[in-house]
C-alpha cells in the first residue's frame, strides 16, 4: 500500500471490500510493474487515491461476482478501469479520453495484493498461451505501445525512443508486419540494445545518436523530454513524433525548422477496450513473447528501485 507520494509501499491486511453491481473479485496471479507505478508513487501524477494499492497490469482468475466470467476464468484487468459512457469522448469512441475516467492503481485499488476489484466491463479474457507473468505486460505497456504503433499508422522505419516494457513488446508487432525498428536507449546499455536486435530491430544505439537512415516515425517511451526535438531531427517530412508516456519533463525549446516540413508531435493517452480486444486478439499470432523480470509480491518496492535505476530488461512482474 502507498500511504503517501515518496513514502516506501507498506504491506497491510485490508479487509475485503464489497463487490457493487458488476463487479468481480479476482484472485490476482500476477501483476506488471510499470513505469506509471513510479510517477504515482514519486508524486508526479496529480491527486492519487490514498492510501492506494498500485498495480494496473493484472492478470487474475474470477472468484466472484459479475455475469459475464465464470468462476476460475482467467481475466486481465488494464488502466482504463471506469469510463462515464456519456460525455464526447465515451460516445465517439474515445473513452481513453473521458473526462470522468478512473484509472486502476491510481483513482481505483490495483494488483499490488492478493486479491482485487475490478468492473467486468473493463476486464479482458487472457490468451490460454500465455503464462500469468508473461500476460501481464501486455495490458498497459503492450496496449499504449499498440495504440503507439497504430498511430505511427504505415510507418515503414520506426524510431523507438526506450525500450522497455512497451518498447520490446512494441517492435515484435512492428517486425511482424515488415517495419523496420529503429532502438534507442540509454547511452551504453549494451543489454537493452542487444535485446532489441534479438527481437528483430535493424539497428539499435544511443538516444542522443542519430540513426543510419531517416525515420517514417519516432514513438517516445522514455520520460526524457529532450528525446522530443532528438526525435524530430531524425524524422523525415511529414513523418511524427508519438509521445507514449503518461509524464515527461519539460521538453527544450528547440528551432522551428525541426517541425517544419509537416512534421508532427503528438502524445498517445491510455487505452480503450477496443485496443485491449485488437492486441490481445494479435498477441498470439505475432506471437508476441515478453520479457519478464519476476518478483515475489512482497518485494514489490524491490522491483519498483530497479525500474527507476533503469535495471530492468524488459518488464517487472509481481508473482503473488
Ligand atoms: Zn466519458
Ligand atoms: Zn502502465
Amino acid at each position: 500500500m502507498l500511504e503517501a507520494p515518496r513514502l516506501p509501499l507498506r504491506e497491510v491486511e485490508l479487509p475485503r471490500p464489497e463487490l457493487g453491481p458488476g463487479q468481480v473479485r479476482l484472485r490476482v496471479l500476477a501483476c506488471g510493474v510499470c513505469r506509471t507505478d513510479l510517477h504515482i508513487s514519486d508524486g508526479e501524477l496529480p491527486e492519487p487515491k490514498l492510501p492506494l494499492v498500485l498495480g494496473h497490469e493484472i492478470v487474475g482468475t474470477v472468484i466472484e461476482g459479475g455475469r459475464t466470467f465464470a468462476p476460475g476464468a482467467r481475466v486481465g484487468v488494464p488502466w482504463l478501469g471506469w469510463t462515464c459512457g456519456t460525455c464526447r469522448y465515451c460516445t465517439t469512441g474515445r473513452e481513453n479520453l473521458c473526462d470522468e475516467a478512473r484509472f486502476t492503481g491510481y483513482h481505483l485499488d490495483g494488483g499490488y495484493a492478493e486479491e482485487a476489484v475490478a468492473d467486468e466491463r473493463f476486464c479482458f479474457p487472457i490468451p490460454e498461451s500465455y503464462p500469468d507473468v508473461q500476460a501481464a505486460p501486455l495490458l498497459c505497456a503492450g496496449l499504449i505501445g499498440y495504440r503507439s504503433l497504430v498511430r505511427a499508422g504505415d510507418a515503414e522505419r520506426i524510431g523507438l525512443y526506450g525500450f522497455g516494457a512497451a518498447g520490446h513488446i512494441v517492435a515484435q508487432v512492428a517486425h511482424s508486419r515488415g517495419r523496420r525498428v529503429f532502438a534507442f536507449t540509454r547511452p551504453g546499455d549494451d543489454a537493452a540494445q542487444a535485446l532489441a536486435l534479438r527481437l528483430g530491430a535493424v539497428w539499435a544505439g544511443d538516444s542522443a545518436a542519430r540513426p543510419p537512415e531517416e525515420l517514417d516515425a519516432a514513438i517516445i517511451f522514455a520520460p526524457a523530454g529532450e528525446l522530443v526535438p532528438a526525435a524530430l531531427r531524425a524524422v523525415r517530412k511529414g513523418g511524427s513524433v508519438i509521445c507514449a508516456g503518461i509524464h515527461m519533463s519539460d521538453i527544450p525549446s528547440f528551432p522551428y525548422e525541426l517541425l517544419w516540413g509537416e512534421r508532427t508531435v503528438c502524445s498517445v493517452a491510455n487505452l480503450t477496450r477496443r485496443d485491449g480486444a485488437e492486441l490481445l486478439g494479435l498477441a498470439p499470432e505475432v506471437p508476441i513473447h515478453t520479457e519478464v523480470e519476476v518478483f515475489p509480491l512482497g518485494e514489490a518496492e524491490h522491483a519498483l528501485d530497479r525500474l527507476r535505476a533503469g535495471e530492468i530488461h524488459g518488464a517487472a512482474v509481481l508473482r503473488m
